[in-house]
């Protein structure tokens, strides 16, 4: 992961706070809220890294939401990429659902993460209220039914609820990081079962990267520095995420 961003991002609150004329204590603020984030462990993996599905929402001649000049599908799969990029820079290994502009179906998408034995799966997309809402900020999403491959685990006899402790523990740390990197309202983590991460066979969460609708949000949305922010904290909390997960076995197989 990038650390220059982050100092570049320690300036640019200062001047920004600098020139709105903000306190001293809302400085500290800030600078704690960056500084809780721990750095993920650039030398944590070594070829056998696990594998992360990133999954940019609609495609082809389905555009997803439009608002405000903006398509969905164009920011998402713009956004995914990043996070693809930063992954891989952390050492992971990466595979996207689509790389350009075309379409697959919610079950296509998430078949991916058993295909190839993923670790986590992350679906980028753009959220949407009624015209003229002021709703904003972003929210993660992570499915509250079992997917097929958790119940199959039961007749096995292994841990059931894993994979929902899993995707909720997931969301929390994507939510905390997007945000935080990003400095986007945090409107939460959400248990809802959208198909394409009820249906993968890992930990899987849906980022809904902020409203379209919202003329603000939507200016930030246009601007590829912004972007650019939303996939590092996506990526730092997939990061952060698998190396929790990763610390037991490590710890095991070093024993
Ligand atoms: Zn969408």
């Amino acid at each position: 992961m990038k650390f220059q961003h982050f100092i570049l991002l320690g300036l640019q609150t200062l001047v920004a706070f600098s020139a709105l004329g903000g306190s001293a204590y809302s400085l500290v603020w800030l600078e704690r809220q960056q500084s809780d984030l721990p750095m993920p462990n650039e030398l944590f993996w070594d070829e056998t890294a696990p594998l992360v599905v990133v999954d940019a929402g609609h495609g082809g001649h389905d555009g997803g939401a439009v608002a405000n000049g903006v398509i969905e599908k164009n920011l998402s799969l713009d956004i995914a990429r990043g996070v693809k990029r930063e992954l891989e820079a952390a050492g992971l290994r990466v595979i996207m659902t689509r790389s350009g502009d075309s379409f697959l179906s919610l079950d296509e998408r998430a078949a991916l993460a058993g295909k190839h034995q993923a670790s986590a799966f992350v679906s980028v997309h753009l959220n949407t209220e009624g015209e003229g809402s002021e709703a904003e900020g972003i929210e993660t999403y992570f499915a509250e039914s079992r997917p097929l491959s958790a119940r199959q685990r039961v007749v096995e006899g292994a841990d059931s609820d894993h994979n929902l402790v899993d995707s909720a523990d997931f969301a929390e740390a994507v939510q905390r990081t997007v945000c935080t990197v990003a400095h986007a309202g945090n409107r939460g983590t959400k248990a809802r079962d959208y198909a394409v991460v009820a249906r993968a066979s890992c930990p899987a969460v849906l980022v809904e990267c902020g409203f379209l609708t919202n003329l603000n949000e939507a200016a930030r949305l246009k601007k590829a520095d912004y972007r650019d922010l939303l996939a590092e904290g996506i990526a730092r909390g997939v990061v952060l995420f698998l190396q929790t997960r990763s610390v037991p076995a490590k710890l095991m197989a070093g024993s």
